[in-house]
């Protein structure tokens, strides 16, 4: 029986990658310097997964920055304006795409799929051409073949990456880039013959795409790609590599007809309905790639379930051609648990991170070829044991409390425009009022204080008067420039959920549970193993502070259950939606303890609402429901006099208005900077609901300065669309990035640009 892992994280244990690349951009050390890290730990990669027994060990899932710009430079479908001459692409056309350079902004970036990791989206025009130039899958071949291991080159398949790409700036919107195909071919052709001829015998093409809801053209377009290269792959065992969702019935017909392939690679813990397919409709003779180790996850894998669903495919398929794999590339889970040392040793065994999962693999393979590691598989059957009967997992009363929250709907018994008023007569607000987003800058002295405090450097005492301090000058600021409704600035706070998370039961911090998100940046998510519970007020203490300081309206900040869960590792052994009711009921307490405190503006930010939302269209209503219902259960209970704010980190709003409006928030701030008209029109239509609306008046992530006249242009252009009285004024999201220097005119023109218009209406 064989093993396989579709592809492997590239930052190192210790994010070795990370700070090589980082001292190499900062020009501290050189190109050779950074080539040294990268084949370190390609090799020490190889080696691990051949240790461990691994048959089918992939190559090509290292990059410098991100496999799909990887294939741009493959594709020599390098923009004109980076002014790449032809030839090898090397790390200065490479990294110019990536991040830019002196001259030239980065090429724009987006979410790869429902992850957290983000590709560098491909520019293609009718008039792009393409040539074979960058070798980096042949090289990456052969340097493991040099090391004495064979891989599966692993190359981003030819219709995921035009159906990933956009038209390039100045051609037609509705240029389609799948019309390209044809061009594309020629250099898939060539690499392909390079590998032949360096000794492959394997080829993985991840295409997934293919779990999306394709139309007919789509699905044409992988008939003919594949027909395309059947003949330059002759002599090569074909896999398509399929990941993130199950597949339509539609989708695994086509699949599965595809010409000159020879293995199909599915992700079975996402993909329950593919599994019924293959059940019915798997092709003889042909490998089927089990993705039954979940690569998006950090839980150990149940080896015992996975055995089960594993023979019964193996009675399908037959023992020969049933490959055991991961769900998906292990890039999206944290890499080696063997350097969590401080987590504790109960929790660290329901986990397993890449280095991990790979045992996995190799364990169930080698079990269902008969020579099952008993120890091994006993071992996690108790990690499993414990992990279901855990105190620590199971809180009874809000397993109750949660489940009493499903089928009966949640929400504010008056309507938004009432209670506007009730809270204008409370808040006496001006019209066009201002407001920033949460976050002050975070300067290096208040991250010392944190972190000299966490490690016990500093008294409580010491912490909380530096903090004070703090807040005491962000408030002053603020009057100063004369903004309405004030924040306290969120200095105590390392992370919007992670800030949250160790305050609340049920969650569970890793020392190196680093994923990549981009280029050299990562994310360390926290892990949610247990039934999610507050044990105390987290936010009162400083936002009571805070609002002692000031006459005016001080904003009470938390962050949304659903932002909380889809910036988590999510427990896998109870529904999504379930653990988001229980943190939901978290956030709810402290709501009702902010208004108690005498907070009358609490803002719940759902920064990350809209990435939650599922890939398959027929899965979005229902997450929706519940997402939306999840934020109205935090504040269905607060006075009509206390207003609630929401504040969402994106402005494409499009298709998803409906759930917005339907989260019942009394005032929505919006990032807005970069897509004024779309919104706008968007907002046309939720107009009518009649809740404040603040778009970003200027684009926090950039360093300039706006102008008062630009942003009164901005908000004259709202004012078009909006009436007067609903719309605030405010920057697009927090300004923990920003300089002072920066926050200062910035905000200075902001309050300036308000006064003006305030005047003028
Ligand atoms: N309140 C948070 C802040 O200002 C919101 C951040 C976000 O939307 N990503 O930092
Ligand atoms: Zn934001």
């Amino acid at each position: 029986m064989a093993s396989h892992i579709v592809g492997y994280p590239r930052m190192g244990p210790k994010r070795e990658l990370k700070f090589a690349l980082e001292s190499f951009w900062d020009g501290k050390s050189s190109a050779d310097d950074l080539q040294k890290v990268a084949s370190n730990l390609r090799s020490s990669i190889w080696k691990q997964m051949s240790e461990a027994g691994i048959k089918y060990i992939p190559s090509n899932t290292f990059s410098y920055y991100d496999q799909v710009l990887d294939t741009t430079a493959m594709l020599g479908a390098v923009p004109a304006r980076y002014g790449w001459n032809g030839g090898e692409i090397g790390f200065d056309t490479f990294f110019s795409m990536a991040r830019g350079n002196a001259t030239l902004p980065a090429m724009e970036m987006t979410k790869w799929f429902d992850t957290n990791y983000h590709f560098i989206v491909p520019e293609l025009g009718p008039d792009t051409s393409f040539s074979y130039s960058s070798h980096k899958a042949v090289s990456e071949y052969k340097e493991a073949k040099e090391l004495g291991i064979d891989t599966v080159p692993v190359l981003v398949g030819p219709v995921s990456y035009l159906l990933l790409s956009k038209p390039a700036k100045g051609v037609e919107k509705s240029f389609s880039p799948l019309s390209l195909l044809e061009n594309v071919l020629p250099v898939y052709k060539e690499v392909i013959s390079e590998l032949k001829a360096a000794g492959a015998t394997w080829i993985q093409f991840d295409e997934p795409t293919l779990i999306k809801d394709l139309d007919s053209e789509q699905l044409d377009a992988f008939t003919k790609a594949y027909a395309g290269l059947e003949s330059s792959c002759a002599g090569l065992n074909v896999l398509i590599e399929t990941y993130f969702a199950d597949v339509t019935p539609e989708v695994f017909k086509t699949l599965t007809s595809l010409k000159g392939v020879t293995a199909y690679g599915f992700d079975l813990n996402r993909g329950a309905k593919t599994l019924d397919l293959i059940k019915s409709d798997f092709p003889a003779d042909k490998y089927l790639f089990a993705g039954i180790v979940d690569g998006r996850n950090i839980w150990a894998n149940n080896l015992a379930s996975s055995m089960t669903t594993l023979s019964s495919l193996e009675s399908i398929v037959g023992k020969d051609k049933l490959v055991v794999s991961t769900s998906c590339s292990l890039l999206h889970t944290a890499v080696d648990l063997i350097n969590e040392t401080k987590l504790d040793s109960e929790i660290k065994s329901w986990l397993a991170f890449a280095s991990q999962k790979i045992v996995e693999v190799n364990a169930l393979a080698k079990a269902l070829a008969g020579q099952k590691d008993e120890a091994f598989f006993s071992a996690n059957a108790a990690a499993q044991a414990s992990r279901k009967s855990s105190p620590r997992v199971n809180n009874p009363e809000v397993q109750q409390a949660a489940s009493a929250l499903r089928g009966s709907d949640h929400r504010r018994s008056t309507d938004v425009s009432s209670r506007l008023d009730a809270q204008q007569k409370k808040l006496n607000l001006p019209i066009l009022p201002t407001t920033t987003i949460g976050s002050f800058p975070q300067t290096v002295e208040l991250r010392r204080t944190r972190r000299e405090y966490k490690a016990k450097k500093i008294s409580e005492e010491a912490y909380i008067s530096a903090m004070k301090e703090e807040i005491s000058k962000v408030v002053k600021l603020q009057e100063e420039l004369d903004i309405d409704v004030l924040v306290h600035g969120e200095p105590e706070r390392n992370d919007m959920v992670e800030y949250f998370g160790e305050q609340l039961s049920g969650f569970a911090f890793s020392a190196n549970g680093w994923v990549q998100s981009y280029g050299s940046r990562c994310v360390k998510p926290p892990i949610i193993y247990g039934d999610v519970s507050r044990p105390k007020a987290m936010t009162v203490f400083w936002s009571s502070m805070a609002q002692s300081m000031t006459a005016r309206p001080m904003k009470g900040m938390l962050t949304g259950p659903v932002t909380i869960l889809n910036w988590s590792f999510v427990r896998d052994d109870q529904p999504r939606f379930e653990t988001c009711y229980q943190i939901a009921l978290s956030i709810k307490k402290e709501v009702e303890d902010l208004e108690a405190a005498g907070i009358n503006v609490i803002q719940i930010d759902e920064a990350a609402l809209r990435e939650g939302c599922p890939l398959r269209k027929s899965e979005v209503a229902f997450y929706l429901e519940w997402a939306v219902h999840s934020f109205r259960i935090t504040n269905c209970g607060v006075k009509d006099t206390t207003q609630i704010h929401t504040h969402m980190c994106y402005s494409n709003f499009n298709d998803i208005i409906h759930s917005i409006i339907n989260m019942d928030a009394d005032v929505i701030t919006i990032e807005n900077s970069r897509s004024d008209e779309k919104l706008l029109s968007v907002f046309r239509e939720g107009v009518k609901y009649g809740a404040g609306i603040g778009p970003g008046v200027y684009d926090i992530h950039s360093p300039r300065i706006p102008t008062t006249e630009e942003i009164a242009d901005r908000i004259n252009k709202m004012l078009a669309v909006l009436e007067t009285n609903i719309l605030w004024v405010n920057p697009d999201c927090g300004l923990k990035t920003r300089k002072y220097s920066e926050v200062k005119p910035a905000l200075t023109n902001v309050v300036a640009a308000a006064k003006k218009l305030r005047t003028e209406l």
